[in-house]
């Protein structure tokens, strides 16, 4: 496979991660090259996948000499569950601290964010209240047990369609009590709220800024969410088990922000799985981590799509960038002549179309596809819907449903492209 580009590999040093995975069991048959800088130690290393974190979850991350009961009553390390579908879910292990401390080195780095992360910064926390990273809510809570060091969880239930006028006012009313700098968000989430405060009236609290993550960023949501709230929104792409490493920037590109990481983007080419129509410089992020030393990762599949900006950004920031973030591998659409189509390509398609909250798309035969959608007032969006599909699907049927709400996946993400 074809590397797109590399990411993070300045700060990276063969000998660094040899130092903190040489003795894990999970890696005992690794090869390791020390002597070909940091894409020859790369290049000799066998991929590896969710797959494999679960079947050697936890001994192949216990070194010599250490239990698993010695390393979790040590206090050094947590287990963290991540939020994936049952299927999808993992255990992974965390050095105590090292995520806030990587998270926060990225927004730090940040030429917006990090001048205005001062002592007193605080942030609210929108998403599934099974996945916040250092806590978990679930039921009714008091505000004061849903706050956490700087931060501030509003949800407590799972599925945003079924929250109430009252669940929704309760979360504007706190936002406005706890008055946080930021607000870190899931977006559909974020955008079901933006659409409540501007169906009731309410004054829109006043941001510094809106982070959008966890999941598949919607043009949709995030652009109802920028009109509403009148911030900066930038995107952050992290994942549990392995860390954050791109933080879009005030041009709308996606610099890398990893500590002690390398991103690789393997190029999807002409024909690896039958696939066609994928843009050069589109590809899988495989990443390398070594800051959490007890869970690195090497060479691991993130099952995402990238696609990759080679050109400078108009920031000024070095190096390549992620212009866009394509979706899941899983989530790519495939019609009978190999032609593929991206959850992102999807999106920018369905873009634009008046009335349309939200959507997902359902492949329900090799070439006939069902789209589930939300409207956004009074207009009926179905026709528009069924003619841009067409206009990039070319002959497959496409019919449009509409829908009083989306369920989430039993993780409280959305899918948007659902294949065959
Ligand atoms: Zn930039």
């Amino acid at each position: 496979m074809e590397i797109a580009a590399r990411f993070g590999t300045d700060g990276a040093s063969p000998r660094a991660v040899h130092d903190v995975v040489k003795d894990l069991p999970i890696y005992a048959d690794r090869p390791f090259c020390l002597t070909d800088g940091t894409d020859g130690f790369l290049d000799a290393l066998p991929f590896m996948t969710k797959a494999d974190l679960r079947r050697y979850f936890p001994h192949g991350f216990l070194r010599p000499g250490t239990s698993f009961a010695s390393l979790i009553a040590s206090k050094k390390v947590e287990v963290v569950r991540t939020s994936g579908t049952s299927s999808d879910r993992l255990q992974v292990l965390w050095d105590a601290d090292w995520w806030e401390r990587q998270e926060a080195a990225a927004l730090k780095s940040h030429a917006y964010i990090g001048p205005r992360m001062t002592g007193e910064y605080t942030e609210a926390v929108l998403t599934t209240p099974l996945c916040s990273e250092s806590v978990c809510k679930t039921g009714p809570a008091t505000m004061e047990e849903r706050r956490v060091d700087n931060l501030l969880f509003l949800n407590t239930q799972h599925d945003p369609s079924r929250w109430t006028h009252s669940d929704l006012a309760r979360m504007a009313d706190e936002i406005d009590r706890f008055r946080p700098a930021a607000i870190e968000a899931d977006p559909v989430y974020l955008a079901v709220l933006a659409r409540h405060l501007r169906d009731s009236r309410r004054p829109v609290f006043k941001f510094d800024w809106i982070i959008l993550t966890y999941e598949f960023v919607s043009a949709i949501d995030k652009t109802a969410i920028r009109g509403l709230f009148g911030c900066p929104v930038f995107e952050f792409y992290g994942l549990t088990e392995a860390g954050v490493f791109f933080l879009e920037c005030p041009k709308g590109r996606h610099h890398f922000c990893g500590s002690d990481s390398v991103v690789e983007v393997f190029r999807v080419t002409e024909g690896d799985d039958g696939w066609r129509g994928l843009p050069v410089n589109t590809g899988e992020a495989v990443v390398t981590t070594w800051g959490n030393s007890a869970a690195p990762l090497l060479r691991y599949r993130t099952g995402d799509l990238v696609t990759v900006g080679v050109d400078r950004c108009a920031c000024g920031a070095p190096g390549p960038t992620v212009l866009s973030f394509e979706g899941r591998i899983r989530d790519v659409i495939k019609l009978p002549d190999g032609k593929v189509f991206t959850p992102r390509l999807i999106d920018d398609t369905l873009f634009g179309i008046p009335g349309l909250a939200q959507y997902v798309c359902v492949q329900e035969g090799p070439d006939s596809m069902r789209v589930d959608y939300v409207s956004d007032g009074p207009r009926d969006p179905g026709g528009e819907i069924v003619s841009q599909l067409h206009s990039i699907l070319g002959t497959a049927r496409v019919a449009a449903r509409s829908a009083p709400f989306i369920t989430p996946e039993q993780s409280g993400k959305y899918r948007t492209a659902v294949p065959l």
